[in-house]
């Protein structure tokens, strides 16, 4: 496949609307795009009131990480993972550390990666997996989905590291080719992701997880706690409460420091001791395994029993 070949890739999960408008339903945004326009996301533009792909194949970074690295504890230890990200979200996080890729599309700095080449540079870089990174995977789903098929082919492992904000219907499309959910729980609270992330609610996110637990996958959960924003007590014990109830007691909670970035500089590092507090808040709701991230010499797995079984 060459990029002349993009604009025959067929968009899914979208349908026509009023006045030669498109509406998408790979997120839960449902975005309704008028015609001539690019979606808020950037992956997706209305051509003469049909849905095509704006961003298909078109990698922004590419490299090849420590699976914990993403992070994702117990799920491959020890292996390397082939990584790689697109342009452009489907959020709008103040403190997004990649916001030059998530917030734009640079079409002077894209890459274009067939999905053949794709999995050759996986197998290349002896990578046991794949995942999608960096930016929202769901907004090229397309594309995931075309790579995630190879990829299972050769034998190789998927992830998706998301904010988990793609709808059911979507993820019921990528799930055969799918792994792994490690899914960022921003937060329990609809007003965070509202005034942090640009988006009308968390519910989503909460369903489609569930969904992927549903579905099977392996998933650990994401929280980076913001000073301020979503470090309270009643915050973090809610989200370890869920997830004790609706993923199981074992799912791997990754409790993360936030550093000021983006829209976000005028907030401090989150203190260590909040860490400590949110470790405390997930072992007394009855979670087996917490990470605490962005810490210096906290990251290792205390999943000896999977590093063996991966790496023999
Ligand atoms: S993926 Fe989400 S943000 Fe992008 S066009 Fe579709 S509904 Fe909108």
């Amino acid at each position: 496949m060459n990029e002349n070949k993009i604009s025959k890739v067929k968009p899914v999960l979208w349908e026509k609307t009023e006045k030669r408008a498109v509406r998408c339903n790979i997120c839960h945004n449902r975005c309704i795009i008028p015609e001539g326009k690019v979606s808020r996301c950037f992956a997706r533009k209305n051509v003469s009131g049909k849905m095509e792909l704006n961003t298909y194949g078109l990698a922004s970074s590419v490299a090849v990480d420590p699976i914990e690295k993403k992070p994702l504890y117990h799920f491959h230890p020890g292996t390397k993972v082939f990584s790689v990200g697109g342009w452009g979200c489907n959020f709008r996080c103040k403190h997004c550390q990649n916001w030059n890729i998530s917030q734009s599309l640079q079409k002077e700095a894209v890459h274009f990666i067939s999905p053949d080449d794709f999995v050759e540079l996986a197998q290349e870089y002896n990578c046991k997996g794949v995942c999608w990174t960096y930016n929202e995977p769901a907004i090229w789903l397309e594309y995931t989905i075309d790579t995630g098929k190879l990829t299972k082919k050769k034998g190789l492992y998927t992830a998706y590291i998301t904010n988990g904000f793609m709808t059911t219907e979507a993820l019921d499309l990528m799930s055969p080719y799918l792994d792994a959910f490690r899914v960022d729980l921003k937060s329990f609270e609809d007003e965070f992701y509202r005034e942090i992330c640009g988006v009308q609610s968390a519910k989503g996110v909460f369903e489609t997880t569930i969904h992927a637990k549903d579905l099977g996958m392996h998933i650990e959960a994401v929280t980076n706690i913001i000073p301020t924003k979503n470090d309270s007590e009643e915050n973090l014990r809610n989200l370890a409460r869920w997830i004790v109830k609706n993923l199981g007691e074992d799912t791997p909670w990754h409790v993360t420091r936030f550093f000021p970035c983006y829209q976000l500089m005028n907030l401090p590092p989150t203190p260590i001791k909040t860490l400590h507090r949110a470790e405390e808040i997930g072992r007394e709701e009855g979670l087996n395994f917490i990470y605490m991230g962005n810490v210096p010499g906290k990251s290792v797995t205390k999943c000896p029993e999977n590093f063996k079984k991966y790496n023999s």
